[in-house]
This record gives C-alpha cells, structure tokens and sequence, in this order.
C-alpha cells in the first residue's frame, strides 16, 4: 500500500515526536495529581515526527469529498454550493446569549421576525414559527398543529395521514410520530398521485393528507386542485413538505395551492451547507386557523413601545418544540441569502435549477433511460435501461463516477423506480460543469459497452475500492487493532 494510505498508527515509530519542549525548569507540578488518576499503563498512541503528523493530515482532508472542490449531484436533498458571505455574516451574532432580556436583543428578534414575514410572502401562509431544528422536525411540528386542529373541534376519530408513495421518507415516519396511522396511496403510472386512490382512501378518520412537491421523482403534481379538493371535502387538512423549494420558489406559493401548512428546509434552498449532519432548520408555515396552535414562543410586538418580546402566553398551543429559538445562526445565513438575491434572484435561482435538471435529462436521454420522461423541476430520474445487459447496475454506474472525479448521484431512491439515479444538479452550477459530467456519464455509458470488466472494477482512485458490502455491514471494522507481533 502506498505510504499515503497508510493509518496513522501503521506510520508509527517508538520515540518520535512532533513537538520539541525545553526542559522543565519550573518545579514539577506532577506530584499533585492523586494516584487513583494518574494512568498505570503506557497509552499506545501514534508516535511521529512533524512532517509525517502535517502530510497524514493534510492527505485526509484531501480525501475529503464537498461541495466546495467538485460536483455533487446528490437528489432529493439539495446539496449546493451557497454564497460565501452568507457563512461570513452569521458569527456577527454569536456573542448573543438565549438568555439575554428581550429588550438586549431587540436586533435578533426583529431579524427573526422579518424572517418570518418573508418566508410567509415567499409560501403564501399567514404565519411561520422558525423553531424547527430540521425539515423531518418541521413536519413533526406541521402534523401536531393537525391533531390539534382536530382535536380542539372534538374531532377525535381523525387518526390517519394519508401519504403518496413518491413522498419523502421522512412524512410517513413522522406521521408515525405525530401519533397518526399512516395509509399510502399508489402512485399514478406518470407519476402524480392516483386521484382515484386517493377518493377511495379519504373518510371521517382522514386527519389529512402530506404531499412532497415536487415529488420524490422529481415531478410537479399537476392535480394539486383536485387533491386539495378530494381532501378538504373529506375534512382532511392538507400538509405540504416545502423542503425542495429551489423548485418553486417565486413562481408558485403552497398558499396558494390550499395547503393549510407546510415546512421547508433553510439548509436547503436557503445557504447554509446541508449533509455535515447539522445544524439545520425547518420553519412551519400555517394559515390563520392553525396560528392559535403554533408552539411557543411567539414573537410579539408590545403596542405601548414597540418592543419586541417572546410571549408563551398561548392557552392553545400545543407547547414546545426546541429550546431557545430555534437555529438562530441559519436563520442568519438564510436571511443573508434572501435578502441579498431579493424576490427576482430567488425566482431565477428556481428557474436555473429546473433549468440544469432538465438540461441534464435531455442530454442523458437515449443514453440512460428516463422512466417518466416528461419536463422535471429541479432533479431529473434516470435509470441504466439497456446497458444493464452488460451486467452493469446503477452502482457500478455510481462507482466509475467516483474514479471520474464526481460525488455520484443519490441512487436506488425513490424506492419505486427500479435501479433509479437522482441526478440534482441545482441552480449554482454553471453550464460547463454541466456539460463535464454529462460527458463523464457518457464516457461511462461507452465504457459499459466496450470494458464492462474496468466499470466493475471501479472506483481504483480512491483507497478502498470494492469492501464486500455484506462484511461491512455485518462485520464493520471501525478500531484500529494492532497486529500481533
Ligand atoms: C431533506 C428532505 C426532508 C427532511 O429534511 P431533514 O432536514 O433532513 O430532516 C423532508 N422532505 C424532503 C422532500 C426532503 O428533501
């Protein structure tokens, strides 16, 4: 193995060090330690001179796979590269402590309420709590505003949440959550939901219904008015998952559409890196029947001075979601972003990313396959089609675009398209970086066909190629064990 693969601890050598202390010459303050704490037996850690310390690390983070050093295609949750200043602004604030008396913090609170006001302009609701720590927490937020809803009313029997098969996975679990029964609906053969199904699903136990727009495929549903129709006339509430917004921010409003609330997901469409596992944020957006449930606190303004402050005051809230006020420092970056695009730059951030997706598809059809080949929004759904006669499948696909020098695309999701590749490209890509990688998926595709043996191979650019996945699974080897000498 090269040298640069090697683990630390297989570069190490008894003695070295990458540190130089002058000699002690102070008394040792050693003797204080009480002998129950003082270690017994030598801790085998990695010994190693500067340089080695500097390049071990150094290649790690190299190996490091982001946003910031190359494409990443990833669908379904919005991987994209955000404006730098954005992260520059949100430490402003960071010397502000939760704790702080409202009239100390007049600054953040009108930043939040603001916030809140654009995002009720951008999804056409009438009020937004920005508490939710991340998109799955929002819907768990958005549903419990439903049981309340309900159950204030004395309409107890409302149990079920009626979710379509190209949601994402996370509303079925929150609904779960939430205390409802989950009942899935078919998807219609193009892919919108089965208006018939879904007549046949709704009645008296219909607490309502959660839709993923654009769907997990990638499809604007286009009978939006019916479905609000079908279940409000059941006495079902309609839930909208708002997390993709880069796909319709500016031209459509959920409001609009007759949804009663929603979240969407600021570390998604609006900056803040999404995917290093946190911290995120899921503001609910509701309509003014669902504002007597939202949690608290609220922010309110005081009408004899005009001074914001925190009111939990709200005999029929359904409480709290998260401690403090949510995930201020994202809630910066994504007032940074709004406010610096403005309401034309949001709507041509939208238009680019169905753009690129749908560029994408164009280029890559008669190449790979398309299951649902009609315009997208932002991502695109392709499958291998044909070359999988080679004995090529989507992850070997996924695997020789690792050696191509490109983070592959979400695969095998959505569940219910065979062999799928969700291809995001989203709205900061330039048209060159486009074009790159649908030669890369070309130049695979030949490769398929000319040297099925080097796609299976792949990746050899990377330091372990092909682990055998039920092993790792299984068996995974996370610890270093020293070999016996
Ligand atoms: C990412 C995503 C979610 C979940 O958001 P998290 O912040 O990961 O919990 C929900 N719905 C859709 C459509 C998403 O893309």
């Amino acid at each position: 193995m090269r040298s640069e693969y090697k683990l630390i601890f297989e570069r190490s050598h008894e003695g070295r060090r990458a540190y130089d202390l002058p000699e002690l010459d102070v008394p040792c303050a050693c003797g204080s330690i009480p002998e129950e704490y003082k270690a017994t037996a030598k801790l085998d850690l990695p010994e190693l001179g500067e340089v080695d310390l500097v390049r071990h690390y150094t290649n790690l983070s190299r190996r490091n796979f982001g946003v910031d050093n190359g494409f990443y295609p990833l669908g379904s949750c919005t991987m994209k590269y955000n404006p730098k200043i954005n992260e520059e602004l949100a430490p402003m604030f960071d010397e502000v402590h939760p704790l702080l008396d409202p009239d100390m913090a007049q600054g953040c609170l009108h930043l939040m309420r603001d916030m809140e006001s654009m995002l009720c302009e951008i999804c056409g609701m009438d009020a937004f709590t920005l508490q939710p720590a991340a998109g799955a927490h929002g819907e768990l937020t958005g549903l419990m505003h439903i049981r309340a809803y309900h159950e204030h009313r004395g309409d107890f029997d409302r149990k079920v949440i009626i979710v379509p098969d190209a949601a994402h996975g996370t509303n079925p679990a929150s609904a779960a959550m939430a205390g409802f029964k989950v009942k899935e609906i078919k998807s219609a053969p193009d892919g919108g939901v089965d208006l018939d199904a879904l007549r046949e699903a709704v009645g008296p136990d219909t607490a309502g219904l959660m839709l993923t727009n654009p769907s997990t495929l990638g499809l604007f549903e286009k009978n939006i008015k019916q479905i609000a129709e079908i279940v409000h006339n059941a006495g079902g509430l309609l839930y909208y998952d708002g997390a993709n917004l880069n796909a319709i921010m500016g031209i459509v409003r959920p409001g609009d559409m007759g949804f009663d609330v929603m979240h969407i997901n600021l570390h998604k469409t609006f900056s803040t890196p999404h995917g290093g596992g946190g911290p995120g944020s899921g503001p609910v957006g509701v309509k003014s029947h669902l504002i007597p449930f939202m949690p608290v606190p609220r922010i309110e303004e005081d009408e004899e001075n005009g001074m914001l402050y925190l009111d939990c005051d709200k005999p029929l809230s359904f409480g709290k979601i998260k401690s403090f006020y949510g995930n201020f420092g994202v809630i910066v970056k994504a007032y940074c972003y709004i406010r610096s695009l403005g309401g034309k730059g949001l709507k041509e951030a939208s238009e680019n990313a169905v753009l690129n997706a749908n560029y994408i598809m164009h280029k890559l059809r008669g190449v790979y396959e398309i299951p649902h080949d009609r315009t997208c929004m932002h991502e695109c759904v392709v499958t291998p089609g044909e070359l999988m006669q080679y004995g090529v499948n989507t992850s070997d696909i996924a695997k020789a675009l690792i050696d191509r020098g490109y983070h592959p695309p979400t695969i095998y999701f959505p569940l219910i398209v065979h062999e799928a590749m969700m291809i995001e490209p989203t709205e900061s890509e330039s048209r060159e970086t486009l074009d790159e990688f649908i030669e890369a998926m070309k130049d695979i595709a030949e490769q398929v066909k000319t040297d099925a043996a080097a796609i299976h191979a792949a990746p050899v650019t990377t330091p372990v190629g092909r682990p055998d996945e039920v092993t790792a699974a299984r068996k995974p080897v996370v610890k270093y064990e020293k070999p016996v000498e």
